[in-house]
């Protein structure tokens, strides 16, 4: 088959498979091509990994709930009881008895008057931004906040001030620069998806309420990782009812898909009415939100599930500094091994693959460029003897690709690309 020559495009505009295939090449060339892994079974603390056993540091079950079998059988139990598919989005006929059911038992345990679930957490964001922010708006952005807050950002069409890092003085100067551009909201991660540091929210709140910010919240890997039993990271800083709207995952420590917005009646009202990723988009399906409930309650039942988390985290980051990895200091179960480039990051990953670990290399637009690394994530299903070994073969495959780990572990402000 031929096709005509890269960059040229159809009678239609459409990209020609040349392009694509240019582009594709392109992305090989630069270490950035990436592929599909297959796991097999569970998502357990060990999986079969295109078809090799291998101890899985990569993966946001972190309460080992997305294969417990109360999950199962409560996402089972849902399929028999309300089918599969919710059938309509949320405002047409895809709201169930089990939506509500889980949305009020969030909001009580967010400590809010209301909850609205959304399809996903990448939909939650677009939706929440897109609603209270607009034309003539302005958000302010930490510069390594997830991408579905920064595509909320740029879809929103307001202006995007980005400040930088978990830097407050910043932002506070950035918030005084632009006064006078609208409604103003500042968007931030709870946790940083890929650094595993946590926001410094007690002070985000106060500049917003000194400047007349809205504050959007985006706990995705703080529940069950943070605050008391697990609530997240703006119960731990006792911001309840402060922060406007909290955005949290069903699909990291609740182990399974969908998402959450805790606020004010009034403003899950506004959002059902106006955030286009809940109008447009179907609800998610009864098995989801019932595995989701059945996490929730074992979540509450067994807060020492957190503890244990927070015990792997010691565990593997005990192992790795024992390597000699030089790690940024922290105790979230998100550690990141920066290595620097592309090549050097995905050799690493393919090393300790071999070895036996699985922890998928992560490059840019991901993390910023400069800083691939390989983002180790503890669960509470791994025992510390595991991660031990785990960080030993790291540290092993470290040096069989010639690098150093005291070179690697925490980002180097040199590295650094900002993106602001
Ligand atoms: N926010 C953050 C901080 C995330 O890390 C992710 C997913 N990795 C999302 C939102 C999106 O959530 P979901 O996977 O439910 O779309």
């Amino acid at each position: 088959m031929q096709f005509p020559p890269a960059g040229e495009t159809d009678g239609e505009g459409r990209r020609t498979m040349s392009e694509i295939e240019a582009r594709l090449a392109e992305l090989e060339q630069q270490g950035l091509r990436r592929r599909l892994r297959l796991v097999s079974g569970p998502q357990g603390p060990r999986v079969l990994l295109d078809e090799a056993p291998v101890l899985l540091l990569c993966s946001n079950n972190y309460l080992g709930l997305a294969d417990h079998p109360r999950v199962r059988e409560a996402a089972a139990e849902a399929a028999m009881r309300w089918g599969v598919g919710a059938g309509a989005s949320r405002l047409v006929s895809g709201t169930m008895t089990v939506h509500r059911r889980l949305e009020e038992r969030l909001a009580e345990w967010e400590g809010t008057e209301a909850c609205v679930l959304f399809g996903s957490g990448y939909l939650a964001n677009l939706g929440v931004i897109g609603a209270l922010a607009g034309e003539g708006d302005t958000v302010y952005s930490d510069e390594l906040n997830h991408a579905s807050l920064i595509d909320g950002c740029r879809l929103s069409r307001a202006r995007v001030v980005v400040y930088r890092h978990l830097d407050t003085e910043h932002l506070a100067w950035q918030l005084h620069q632009h006064e006078n551009h609208g409604r103003r909201l500042i968007a931030t991660d709870a946790v940083f998806s890929m650094d595993g540091d946590v926001a410094p929210l007690t002070e985000i709140v106060e500049l917003a309420r000194a400047h007349g910010a809205r504050t959007v919240v985006d706990e995705a890997h703080a529940t069950g990782l943070l605050g008391p039993g697990g609530r997240g990271a703006v119960a731990a800083a006792g911001l309840q009812g402060e922060v406007d709207v909290v955005v949290g995952t069903l699909s990291k420590s609740l182990g399974s898909y969908g998402a959450y917005v805790c606020a004010s009646a009034q403003m899950t009202d506004y959002l059902v009415n106006t955030a286009r990723s809940l109008i447009f988009s179907t609800a998610p399906g009864p098995p989801a939100v019932a595995g989701a409930l059945a996490a929730l309650d074992l979540l509450q039942e067994q807060p020492r599930r957190v503890e244990h988390l927070h015990a792997a985290a010691r565990a593997l980051r005990e192992g790795l500094a024992t390597e000699g990895f030089l790690l940024a200091p922290g105790e979230m179960p998100i550690v990141p091994v920066v290595v620097g480039s592309e090549e050097d990051t995905m050799r690493l990953c393919q090393a300790a693959l071999e070895r036996g670990v699985f922890a998928q290399g992560i490059r840019p637009p991901t993390v910023p460029t400069g800083t691939s690394r390989l983002r180790l994530a503890a669960m509470a299903t791994h025992t510390p003897a595991e991660l031990h070994q785990a960080a030993h073969t790291l540290g092993e495959a470290t040096r069989v690709v010639g690098l150093d780990p005291v070179a690697m572990g925490a980002v180097r402000e040199d590295r650094v690309a900002h993106a602001a």
